[in-house]
């Protein structure tokens, strides 16, 4: 490592350096191959840093236990002696992490249920998340994909990317790739490359993005030769993932200052845990720092129904809390959007307090983050149709089937209606005369979707439904 490739001088690391390490090398300290080796698993070699709790113990002894591994610089941040310290929840398990809760389940969002491809989720209309590894730089006990994560036996093969790539290749709806695992910063850099140079040939991904807690967990990763690679492959994007305001160090705001200095926008997706960030002056601090390093907070997930994550849910009223806490209180910048991620698959649903109070035609009462209530008085003359000549001119992406609510606003549909909807409804009754099956007109209605006349037109008079029967 030349000494460019330092993150920082040995004399700003004595800040995040644990006295167990104190006599290690800065050469050492700062190379990041050194911190991946030196990492911690053992409960002797936790016990060695930190002052372990006999529920600490138990878990760290226990069978099937989701993988234990901490970078010597994370586990720096850690105050040995408080079980409460919000960085050692994160990543050292307890006995409570093995008690099952409702609800849980392995795969809670159904990614390999909704995956064409191994290790590729194809959710969204015009976006994909690409799963390049199944390994960390450290373990977050919370992990939405622990089924996979951390056990090398699940990692991803050169087949399985040729799968991946070729599937983005041919489904040309796909204008963003987001990778993400694992970590996609722990690869061996030749590899991450080659992904990227592969992603980047394919004419219509205009986009790709990274989810990674390397800058957290190992900002020493993040050299300038780091750098200088993604940053051939632009626009490249880069989501961190910071969940409390002792994350954020010197080292990790010299690893965002290089990342956003190679030009690429760095977004933090935290998730909201109890007992580490449940709190609205926690939230408003880590947001308001993350913006001090040019981060903008992006998403606050709530914490899904997965394997081992009980101790840390939250109700989603303390999210919506939050959100009250933020908006307003702070700059716009720091606000990062609420999300659950749906159980079963459903993707990311946002969630906030409710600012508008009521409407009438013409009105909209609004209220502030300070409980102001206002009127808004909507136009009295606006035509939305003014903007169709331009709208026309707008290349749009097929949605196949995920056009959802926008579809019924656009006048393509009336309803959404749930699978078997129409065959509970006739209750098993036979076709009669004034029931003729999918043939009859009489439930369409006018002006909405396929009833156009030809020329575009809505008729006149509604169509004589015995016309049709
Ligand atoms: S860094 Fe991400 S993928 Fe890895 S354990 Fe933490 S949450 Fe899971």
């Amino acid at each position: 490592m030349s000494p460019e490739d330092s993150i920082m001088t040995s004399e700003q690391a004595v800040h995040t350096r644990a006295p167990y390490w104190v006599d290690v090398d800065p050469a050492e300290w700062y190379d990041w191959r050194w911190q991946m080796s030196n990492r911690l698993n053992s409960v002797d070699e936790l016990a060695s840093v930190i002052d372990l709790t006999d529920s600490e113990r138990k878990a760290l002894e226990s069978q099937g236990l989701f993988r234990v591994d901490i970078t010597p610089y994370f586990a720096s941040l850690i105050d040995p002696n408080d079980p409460h310290c919000p960085v050692r929840k994160q990543v050292i398990p307890t006995a409570t992490e093995l008690v099952p809760f409702q609800a849980m389940m392995e795969d809670s969002l159904a990614e390999d249920k909704h995956s064409p491809v191994a290790g590729l989720v194809h959710r969204y209309p015009d976006r994909v998340l690409m799963l390049v590894t199944t390994q960390c730089a450290s373990y977050c006990r919370y992990c939405t994909r622990s089924r996979i994560v951390g056990d090398p036996t699940q990692t991803f093969s050169k087949r399985d990317f040729d799968m991946q790539i070729d599937y983005i290749e041919n489904t040309p709806q796909i204008r963003d790739v987001l990778l993400s695992g694992g970590d996609p910063m722990v690869l061996a850099p030749k590899l991450l490359d080659m992904i990227l140079s592969r992603l980047r040939a394919i004419p219509h991904v205009e986009i790709v993005r990274i989810g990674s807690r390397v800058p957290v967990f190992l900002p020493m990763r993040v050299t300038d030769e780091f750098c200088e690679m993604i940053s051939k492959y632009h626009p490249m994007w880069l989501n961190i993932h910071v969940n409390h305001p002792k994350e954020i160090t010197p080292e990790l705001a010299i690893a965002c200052d290089r990342l956003t200095r190679a030009g690429i926008p760095l977004g933090n997706q935290s998730v909201l845990l109890a007992g580490v960030n449940d709190s609205v002056h926690i939230q408003r601090k880590l947001v308001q720092d993350l913006v001090k390093i040019r981060v903008r907070p992006y998403y606050l997930y709530q914490c899904d129904l997965v394997h081992g994550s009980g101790q840390f849910r939250t109700p989603l009223s303390k999210g919506i809390e939050i959100m009250e806490g933020l908006r307003g209180h702070t700059s716009g910048y720091a606000i990062p959007t609420y999300v659950v991620d749906a159980p079963g698959g459903g993707g990311k649903i946002p969630l906030m307090p409710n600012y508008l109070l009521s409407q009438s035609p013409g009105k909209s009462v609004l209220r502030n983050f300070e409980g102001f209530i206002t009127t808004y008085q909507e136009p009295l003359d606006y035509d939305p149709q003014e903007v169709k000549h331009l709208e026309d001119q707008i290349e749009r992406r097929p949605e196949k089937g995920q056009e959802g609510i926008l579809e019924l606003l656009e006048g393509e549909k009336m309803t959404i209606e749930p699978k078997g909807f129409d065959e509970t409804r006739s209750r098993g009754g036979k076709e009669h005369r004034l029931r003729s099956g999918g043939l009859s007109r009489k439930w369409l209605p006018l002006g909405v979707g396929s009833i156009e006349a030809e020329d575009g037109t809505v008729p006149e008079q509604l169509p004589d439904p015995q016309e049709n029967d």
